[in-house]
């Protein structure tokens, strides 16, 4: 008989973001995989929980996953947890779900506080469609490749970044997309949570000033839509001609291409006739 594994989010910060079920289902497994059995340990004995921990991490994903994919497979009821947040995102699991999917042992998830997700809601920026991009590579090419690919993105845009690597980040993003809105956004649900609303340039500028310290999550804006492009009515009638090879009639030719250029159909229609 198949077990099950369920993927647990745990709090960023406050430890009384851990949600009731997450609690129960820590209580109830047989088993816990952690990032970092000594962090989830912590979380453990602050709720006065004992339960088996192994370690899942990015190094021993491959021959563990295997190991909890058998475990699994033998009935084990499981928990996955990472540091802090959710599985998955920006940490180790998605492996580990992506094996039980093909081995069909059932996953589910309780979800919990997730930094991306605070922030975004927390900073105020256009939240309607964004793209969550995580941590810039440290490889110079990766990183450069990564962000020219984002130069007209227009969704606000979601990253990770570790303190002593913010200035250096926030000077890559300035030169990138010139100045844009940005949200730094600072040890969410902690003492010093702090939302700072200004743009690239300006960032650059505070972090040199000050040190950034604790951890950080950057909300920078979207890149402005590009105007559409204007039709002229020579387009719109070339379009007609197009559908009228095609084996339209002229007026539905006329038709089509209005609604597909804006201009007006009678418009189109008498430059038709009179070629
Ligand atoms: N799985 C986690 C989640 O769901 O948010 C993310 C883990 S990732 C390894 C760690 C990064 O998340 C940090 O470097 C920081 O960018 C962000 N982060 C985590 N906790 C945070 C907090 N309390 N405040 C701001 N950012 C945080």
């Amino acid at each position: 008989m198949s077990g099950q594994l369920i993927l647990v989010g745990t709090p960023i910060g406050h430890l009384s973001d851990l949600s009731p079920r997450a609690l129960e289902a820590l209580q109830n497994c047989d088993l816990i995989a952690a990032e970092d059995t000594r962090v989830t340990l912590k979380l453990l004995n602050h709720f006065g929980i004992r339960k088996p921990l192994i370690s899942y991490f990015e190094h021993n994903k491959l021959m563990r996953g295997e190991e909890l994919l058998q475990k699994l497979q033998q009935g084990c009821r499981m928990v996955l947890v990472s540091d802090a947040g959710m599985p998955a995102i920006s940490d180790p699991g998605q492996d580990l779900v992506a094996r039980c999917h093909q081995a069909g042992v059932p996953v589910t998830v309780i979800p919990g506080p997730c930094a991306a997700v605070a922030a975004l809601a927390l900073s105020g920026m256009p939240a309607g469609r964004f793209t969550f991009e995580g941590f810039l590579s440290v490889n110079k090419g990766s990183r450069r490749e990564h962000l020219e690919a984002l130069r007209g993105e227009t969704r606000t845009m979601i990253f990770y970044e570790a303190p002593h690597k913010l200035k250096t980040t926030l000077k890559d993003l300035y030169a990138a997309f010139g100045d844009r809105p940005v949200a730094l956004v600072r040890e969410l649900t902690k003492i010093y949570e702090e939302c700072v609303n200004t743009t690239l340039a300006q960032a650059v500028r505070l972090t040199e000033e000050k040190e950034p310290r604790g951890e950080y999550v950057l909300i920078v804006g979207g890149a402005e839509p590009a105007a559409p492009e204007e039709t002229t009515l020579d387009t719109a009638v070339e379009r007609a001609r197009t559908l009228r090879a095609g084996g339209m009639s002229a007026s539905a030719a006329a038709r089509q291409a209005a609604a597909d250029t804006g201009w007006p159909r009678g418009e189109i229609y008498k430059r038709m006739l009179e070629e």
